[in-house]
């Protein structure tokens, strides 16, 4: 599932574990990249085959749903390029060979030569194991290239602190702890179209509530990113500034 861009280096990534994470992770960063011109790509390491609904028919083809859903939010969102990665089962991560995942993600990020990468951070916003596992090989992947030369030069992680909506994670200090806060409110209804395009997930239906109601109340929405690579000072948060 691949529109190769191959010619197109730069830019900004999103590296996650199924799809939705990046509607609901980064949707506005990456529209707002992609408006910017900037070449915005993804990679899901799995295809979100084990988020079936209750009552769904069958499971055999779900996969299939999921990548539909998926290939939906990246037309709302402005998506150059979405790859997902073969051979990993969604709920699998864990149990993966974590090396092969690490390279992996480093093979898909040195053909790519983003400038800046996004993904999970330590509790993966939700602690599901799969979201803490992508983020974790990024990093590897990511110091493995460096000693290349070859490293991206920004990596941020999601810190979704800055709402709207409650904030009922447990989130890790990295992800609590903003660096960037970037405003969205332009691409705000986009980030609720992606969202929305995952129709066969329901847990996505507060957030959606919450952006709608900013929407309407004419309020300034943001997203929050806490960069880790080069890591910011924490007294020196970069709020309102670009990370594309
Ligand atoms: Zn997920």
């Amino acid at each position: 599932m691949t529109d190769a861009s191959d010619e197109l280096i730069g830019g900004l990534a999103a590296v996650f574990a199924h799809p939705d994470d990046e509607s609901f992770g980064c949707a506005g960063a990456l529209a707002l990249a992609h408006d910017a011109g900037r070449v915005t790509r993804l990679l899901v390491a799995t295809r979100g085959e084990a988020g079936v609904p209750e009552g769904a028919p069958s499971e055999g083809s779900f996969g299939d749903v999921r990548e539909r859903e998926l290939v939906t939010a990246a037309q709302v969102i402005g998506l150059d390029e979405v790859t997902i990665l073969e051979g990993y089962a969604d709920g699998g991560l864990a149990d993966a060979p974590f090396a092969q995942i690490v390279d992996d993600v480093a093979h898909w990020l040195v053909s790519r030569r983003p400038d800046a990468v996004i993904t999970f951070g330590r509790h993966g916003i939700t602690g599901h194991p799969d979201h803490v596992v992508i983020g974790s090989a990024v990093r590897w992947a990511v110091e493995r290239l460096a000693e290349l030369g070859t490293a991206p030069n920004a990596v941020y992680v999601v810190s979704p602190v800055f709402g709207p909506g409650p904030n009922r994670y447990d989130l890790s200090p990295e992800e609590q702890g903003a660096t960037h806060r970037v405003e969205i409110t332009p691409v705000a209804e986009r980030k609720v179209a992606a969202l929305e395009a995952h129709r066969s997930q329901s847990d996505t239906a507060e957030q959606i509530a919450a952006l709608r109601a900013a929407i309407e109340a004419d309020q300034p929405i943001y997203e929050g990113y806490t960069r880790v690579r080069p890591a910011v000072p924490a007294p020196h948060p970069k709020f309102d500034a670009r990370i594309w």
